[in-house]
């Protein structure tokens, strides 16, 4: 099999300290872009006031979680700010096989087991323009409580360490243009909307 063909090729993985704007970045593509499939995670964390059920998230209790693990149904898992999250492994497989574009919003563990997993996976780094840009959103974002936000902002300096460890960096500087470059990378490497199949 060649490069091109083989199917983990197209999984991306975007990443990036909380509160840097994956989750803007990924609004946009899903309105402009729906030829890119968009992996919907598990999470034990609860529901914030403009998420749904299902869209955002798949809401879980521990216990729902666990048992997701136990029978090998998460592609990746990790825990962040006390919270669980992971990707449900059947989907992005599925998607994957049909050589469907996927992209993933995961944190760095996530994104170093799917490095370890799918080697072929293109990592990409979300980042923002400056630290103390990401601080003030992080501060702004009024969706937390203030242990949330100190637990997000001393996690935030961890993750911004390890911008080395991806193959690409995106700079959040303006949501747009970031959606487009990522768009531009997942569309370099997969079908054209053109030749993808209906989805
Ligand atoms: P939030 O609670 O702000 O939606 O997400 C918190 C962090 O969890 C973000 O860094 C996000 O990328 C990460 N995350 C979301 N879904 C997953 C997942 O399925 N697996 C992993 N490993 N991290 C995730």
């Amino acid at each position: 099999m060649d490069d091109d063909a083989r199917p983990a090729a197209r999984l991306t993985v975007l990443s990036g300290p909380s509160g840097v704007g994956k989750d803007s970045v990924i609004e946009l593509i899903r309105a402009r872009s729906p030829w890119i499939k968009l992996s919907v995670s598990v999470t034990t964390r609860k529901m914030r006031d403009y998420e749904t059920d299902g869209e955002h998230y798949h809401f879980a209790t521990r216990q729902e979680f666990q048992r997701l693990i136990d029978g090998g149904q998460l592609l990746e898992w990790a825990e962040f700010a006390g919270n669980l999250y992971g990707t449900p492994r059947a989907q992005v497989e599925g998607w994957l096989s049909q050589g469907r574009p996927v992209l993933l919003k995961i944190d760095l563990q996530g994104a170093r087991q799917v490095r370890a997993t799918m080697p072929h996976a293109q990592l990409v780094f979300l980042a923002p323009p400056s630290v103390e840009e990401l601080k003030r959103r992080l501060i702004g974002r009024g969706t937390e409580d203030e242990e949330t936000i100190r637990r997000r902002l001393a996690h935030a300096d961890e993750e911004l360490s390890h911008e080395k460890e991806f193959d690409r960096t995106v700079v959040n500087d303006f949501v747009e243009r970031a959606a487009d470059e990522l768009v531009g990378l997942l569309g370099s490497s997969f079908l054209t909307p053109a030749q993808a199949p209906e989805h």
